[in-house]
Formats: structure tokens, sequence, C-alpha cells
């Protein structure tokens, strides 16, 4: 249910941010041309073509050069993209396209496309942030909202700038009302208990790679540091953590999705979770972290899509009460009383779908008083 969408906005880029750019433009030209003139004299050399790979290591080796030094002051990932785009040329042909061709100053089609990663690229309100631009002032009516993938910044031949920035959102138009509201416990166990009954559990597949990075990690300890194999397990091992965050983020974006997607009112603790994760396993720890997460990702897609959230006070004693009669029972403190009848009204209790069930009253009892 993602989709690509992509926002153009108007740039007012400083003087200095003008200078740079074109010179991005100058740059990511000069190694599309020097890397297609090798492609053929490549060709016309060996018979063989030249691929992305190989080019992306010849412009690492250029930036090295003294001549080509000048490479090193733009933004990479314009380059690299570059590259990629005369590759995509030549596969194009295979499609029937012509076969590509220099770019030249004079055609005015002044652009360059670069990559999100680790933040480089954000935006707010009046700025857009690039990488080795800096912040740069734009104007539209609307803030382009939803993961960044990529940003393609062109100038037209009259000299406006503008950015089309490529998000990844999720489509909107699938997510009716339905109706339903919900609580949700934190687990302690399991990852969650919901008022619903239902109780998720902690992904097994997750739970199987974090034992074999506890697993490696003994191993590693073991082994002396800076051996070929502490660095093997080494790499395996960030691998490995690698696949845990991945697949924590799968659990959690799925999840987050569905309960969205299946209620209209979402009651949760506001929990300060540090204090809870001590003494509990790896696993648990990792989990409970990911609390924070979740939430934060319950919030938006509420958001998103029209729907609430709301947040439950912490010191509210969502577990010690009983959800059908009210009475309070301290005794549940005891985390580890599972299971628990009430001393008024006899009814017996699951703990966390007792806990989830209150959480559910409480919240909405909230939403009224607002
Ligand atoms: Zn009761």
């Amino acid at each position: 249910m993602t989709i690509a969408k992509a926002y153009k906005v108007r740039l007012y880029p400083t003087k200095t941010q003008q200078e740079l750019m074109i010179k991005t433009f100058g740059c990511t030209r000069f190694v599309y041309n020097k890397a297609l003139h090798i492609c053929q004299e490549t060709y016309r050399t060996s018979k063989r073509p030249v691929f992305y790979g190989e080019l992306s290591r010849m412009l690492t080796f250029w930036k090295t050069t003294t001549e080509l030094s000048f490479l090193k002051a733009v933004d990479k990932f314009a380059l690299q993209n570059s590259l990629r785009d005369l590759c995509q040329g030549f596969t194009n042909m295979k499609h029937g396209a012509g076969y590509p061709k220099y770019k030249s100053k004079h055609d005015h089609h002044d652009s360059y496309k670069t990559q999100f990663t680790n933040n480089n690229i954000a935006v707010d309100n009046t700025y857009i942030k690039l990488p080795k631009l800096g912040h740069i002032r734009y104007r539209d009516k609307k803030t382009p909202q939803g993961k960044i993938r990529n940003v393609t910044i062109s100038r037209t031949p009259s000299g406006k700038y503008y950015a089309s920035v490529c998000v990844e959102t999720e489509d909107v138009r699938e997510l009716p009302m339905t109706g339903n509201q919900i609580g949700i416990d934190l687990g302690i166990k399991g990852f969650c208990a919901m008022s619903n009954h239902e109780k998720v559990e902690n992904p097994r597949f997750l739970n199987k790679t974090l034992q074999q990075i506890q697993k490696l990690q003994r191993e590693l300890s073991r082994k002396s540091k800076g051996s070929s194999n502490w660095e093997k397990n080494r790499i395996r091992l960030a691998r490995l953590y690698e696949k845990a965050t991945n697949q924590k983020r799968d659990f959690l974006e799925k999840l987050s999705t569905r309960i969205v997607s299946e209620n209209d009112v979402i009651c949760i603790e506001d929990l300060h979770v540090s204090g809870m994760v001590k003494n509990y396993n790896l696993a648990q720890s990792i989990l409970s972290a990911s609390w924070y997460e979740f939430v934060a990702k319950l919030i938006y897609k509420a958001k998103w899509y029209g729907k609430t959230v709301i947040k439950v006070n912490r010191f509210y004693p969502s577990s010690q009460l009983c959800s059908a009669c009210g009475h309070k029972n301290p005794l549940v403190k005891d985390l580890s009383i599972r299971e628990w009848i009430c001393p008024v009204c006899g009814i017996s209790h699951d703990r966390d779908i007792n806990a989830s069930t209150n959480i559910l009253n409480e919240g909405l009892r909230q939403l009224e008083v607002v």
C-alpha cells in the first residue's frame, strides 16, 4: 500500500548555493560524458560493455587525482546517479531507444538527482536540506510528506530553481472508518495485549536472529581482537544486527498499519520504557525499546488516515483496576501475577487484556473530557 509521490517545489537558493548547484550540474555532465567516452572506447577496443560497478570505481579513482579533484566538491550521489543514468540509457537501447548522446551545456537541461541516506535530506515548512548545499529556502502550498527517497534539483533556462522531492507514502484512500476502538497494553511477556482480547507475540523470526546475535557475541568475546576470525565474526554480527533491525521495523510497520486500519480510536499507555527493560533478556529489551517506535508509527499513520490516538497517563493504574467493576486490587502490582479473580465482582482477568481494556476506557473518558 506504499506509493511513490513527487512534490515539485520552487527553490530560492542563495548566491553561494546557486554557484554550487551550477558546479554540480557541470560535474554530473562531465562525469556522464567521460563515462560515455569510456564505454565507447571499451566497446571499440575490446567489444565488451562497461557496467555501473566499474564506472563507479573509476569515479572513486578520478576523485583521487589532482586534475579531477574538483569532483570532490559536489554531491557524490549526483555523480553516481549520473553514471546510473548512462547505464539506464544503454539498457533502454535494448528496448529500441537510441544510442546515449553526449550532454552539452547548451541543451539547458540542468538537473541532477540526489539520494536520501542517513538524514542527509530533510524538509520542513520553509527549508529543504540537501547534501553539500545545506538549507535552501523553498516555497510551495504543500510541504512534502512521507519518507524521502530522492530529490531531483533542476534549473530552467530562465534561471529558476526547482526540487522534485520523491517520497514514499501510504495510499490514503484505502482506509475507511470502522467504528472500532481499541486499547493496547505493552506486554511483559509478549509484545502487546489488546482490549479485543488479542495478544501479539514477539515475532519468532526476530527472536531467532537475536539468539544468533547472542551466540555470536559470546564467540566474539573469546576470539582475539583483530584476528581474521574476529574480523569475520564482527562483520557477521553487524549483518545480523541489521537483519534484526529490519525484521523489527517490518513487524512494527505491519502491526501499526493493521491496528490503524481496523480501528478509529486507539488508546495507548504513555510509557517511559527505560526503567522497565533492565532485567529482561536481549530480545525483550530490543522489543520493549521498540514501543516508542511503534507508538510513533501509530500516531503518524492515525494522523494520515484521520484516526485518533489517545495517550493514557502512565501513572494510571491500568493493571490493578478491575475493568468490569472498577475495584482496585493492589496485589496485581506483582508482575508475576498473570491471571487474577476480582474479589468484588468475581470476574477472572488475564492481566494484560484487563489492562488494555482499562486503557481503552480511560482513553475514551479522556476523549469525552476534551
Ligand atoms: Zn471486579
